[in-house]
Parts: structure tokens; C-alpha cells; sequence
């Protein structure tokens, strides 16, 4: 396991691995059509215990850096800022971090990631005839084409 940089709770960044090496922090992993990402991204961890020892806020001095830290790298490579993601965008089965309590929204206040504006949820049942996203089949299909590794729900592997 490494990481390009680590923040910690006060907010100090410790740069670990050169930008242009390979760091080792998203295992088996999937991103915008193409597996292992490690070869083609930076990886930042912020501490905390995590899920499985007791997860907590993150402080304020972590994200501040981590807005500073993300804004600097998007500033040196050709990275569009929605292909900011977490470990758990790039590996959903495996990982979960960073987890619910990170705040994704403020990052974006800051041009980092993304943020959905969406002035009312979408609602929809299961239709095929429904709009997207509110079917399992369409959900799958905007997650595929947004960068995830869905495979579609349709393609059957058990009835070759
Ligand atoms: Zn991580």
C-alpha cells in the first residue's frame, strides 16, 4: 500500500511517491474504460480510523488541504476535475473510503469533482419505459458512460 500524498487530521501533507511514479492505492480497480488505475492516477488518502475501527469527520484542516492539494495537481496535469473520484468510485466492491462524511459538495464549490444539481429527486420505479436512472437498466448504463465499472445489468453471464 501507497499513496502519492497523505493528509493528516491537522492538515499536513506528506508527499510520499513522485507524481510521475506509480503509487499503490487503488488495488484491482476501474475508471473511464480502463482497469488499474494506479497506472494513470494521483492517489491521496486523508487519515481516519475508517469504517471498520471508527470512522469519523474529517477535520476541517484536512479538507482545506485537500482542496489546496487537489486544485495544485489539477493545476499540473490534464485532469478534468470530474475524474476526482474516491476509492470507492474506482473499486465500489472492495472500498469504501472516503466515505459518506466526505464532503464532496464543498469540494466542488472549489472546481474539484462533481456535485449534482438536482433541485428535486428523481423518482421512478423500475419502468422500462421510465427516464434514465430510474431504472436499474438506465442507472446502470449513466454510471457506465460517467466512468464507473458497471457492467450492464443486462448481459447475462449465466446464460451463455
Ligand atoms: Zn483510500
Amino acid at each position: 500500500m501507497s499513496a502519492h500524498y497523505v493528509i493528516d487530521r491537522k492538515g499536513c501533507v506528506y508527499a510520499l511517491v513522485p507524481e510521475e511514479k506509480r503509487a499503490w492505492h487503488a488495488g484491482v480497480s476501474y475508471w473511464a474504460g480502463q482497469a488499474g488505475v494506479n497506472a494513470r492516477s494521483i492517489g491521496i488518502e486523508l487519515t481516519n480510523p475508517g469504517h471498520e475501527f471508527g470512522y469519523v469527520p474529517f477535520t476541517d484542516d484536512q479538507i482545506e488541504a485537500a482542496i489546496e492539494l487537489c486544485r495544485a495537481i489539477l493545476s499540473r496535469h490534464a485532469i478534468a476535475p470530474c475524474h476526482v473520484v474516491g476509492h470507492s468510485d474506482v473499486a465500489p466492491a472492495r472500498k469504501c473510503d472516503p466515505g459518506e462524511l466526505f464532503p464532496w459538495r464543498r469540494l466542488a464549490e472549489h472546481g474539484i469533482g462533481l456535485w449534482p444539481n438536482v433541485s428535486s429527486p428523481v423518482s421512478g420505479g423500475g419502468d422500462a419505459a421510465a427516464p434514465e436512472g430510474t431504472s436499474a437498466r438506465g442507472a446502470a448504463s449513466a454510471l457506465a458512460r460517467f466512468g464507473y465499472g458497471v457492467p450492464p445489468p443486462w448481459t447475462c453471464r449465466w446464460k451463455r
